[in-house]
């Protein structure tokens, strides 16, 4: 029986019923909420999970995977508490969600030392509970695979390796950073079904989708509402061509949302919100925009019930199962 770590212990991979592959509840800036903790509002943040965690759940959601690592602010007690007030099966990586820069403790050490903190998190526990962690996350954006890239890449494959836990890739398709982490990961002797390149679905370009495609992973059409990457007409052409291409059991759909207040994805100030608002960056970015917009106009377009259960019930626990 394949299992699933959830923040309240492994459940077993069937249960997990309908699940959003990528979304935020709590992420933030760690190293600010460290130093100067008078900018954070937790219970504001957790009232707005709170609510958020709701809306899901009244569209039948019974898990959410909750890819925040290191970096941008993972925090297990926050998760462990959502968890217990909803009943949502809340699932927890352990990674590094870095673009560019790592720590000097992270800089100086070998990737073999990351990986054995990645292990750490999914063999004994995360931040000192007995929480372990079901995936393990690693990025790369703009400055492209380079060198600390390549490090926390190759660290993600060892842990997965010795493991066996699946990797969230996050990429940058404008910058055609999928191929190269793919490449790395299968250097590293991690299975391609495995592994996951989020974003994937940030491109309407359906040739670098299916060279992707082409080596065995899994690709994540997940930033539904975030116009500013790709306008949602464009994903849901797309995901129809993909899925009448054949590829229902290879693909996963999510909004990757980070509740967007000074609370939350804390990356822009609330004004800077409210004129990227105004300019169109994500006017219908939500935890619930798939299911009151997505959906109806996948299902219009084409998309089976079938399609829409093998991508949003039977995938997950394939690529999370262990
Ligand atoms: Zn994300």
């Amino acid at each position: 029986m394949a299992t699933v770590q959830t923040v309240n212990g492994p459940i077993d991979a069937q249960e997990m019923g309908m699940t959003l592959i990528h979304e935020h509840f709590f992420s933030g800036d760690e190293a600010v909420s460290a130093q100067w903790p008078h900018v954070r509002d937790h219970e504001l943040e957790y009232s707005l999970a709170l609510q958020a965690a709701d809306a899901v759940s009244g569209h039948g959601v019974r898990t959410v995977v909750e890819p925040t690592a290191m970096l941008l602010g993972r925090d297990i007690e926050a998760l462990i508490r959502l968890a217990s007030d909803t009943g949502l099966q809340i699932v927890p990586c352990t990674g590094i969600y870095t673009y560019d820069h790592l720590p000097q403790f992270l800089l100086n050490r070998p990737a073999e030392f990351l990986a054995e903190l990645f292990v750490h998190d999914i063999e004994e526990g995360i931040q000192g509970t007995e929480v372990r962690a079901a995936f393990i996350k690693c990025a790369a954006d703009e400055p492209g695979v380079n060198e600390r890239i390549e490090k926390v890449h190759r660290a993600a494959a060892r842990a997965s390796v010795r493991t066996g836990a699946p990797i969230m890739a996050h990429s940058r398709p404008a910058s055609g950073t999928g191929p190269r982490q793919v490449e790395i990961l299968l250097e590293e002797g991690v299975a391609p079904e495995k592994i996951q390149i989020a974003h994937t679905g940030d491109t309407d370009d359906l040739d670098y989708i299916e060279r992707l495609l082409d080596r065995g992973v899994w690709i994540g059409m997940d930033r539904y509402g975030i116009d500013v990457f790709l306008p949602t007409e464009r994903r849901n052409a797309t995901v129809l061509a993909l899925l009448e291409r054949g590829y229902a059991e290879r693909m996963f759909l999510s909004q990757d949302f980070d509740i967007p207040i000074a609370a939350g994805l804390d990356w822009y100030p609330p004004e800077m919100i409210e004129q990227m608002q105004a300019a169109g960056a994500a006017p219908n970015w939500s935890m619930t925009f798939l299911f009151e917009q997505v959906i109806p106009t996948l299902r219009e377009g084409g998309m089976t019930d079938d399609q829409l259960d093998t991508v949003l019930v039977k995938n997950p626990p394939r690529w999370l199962g262990v």
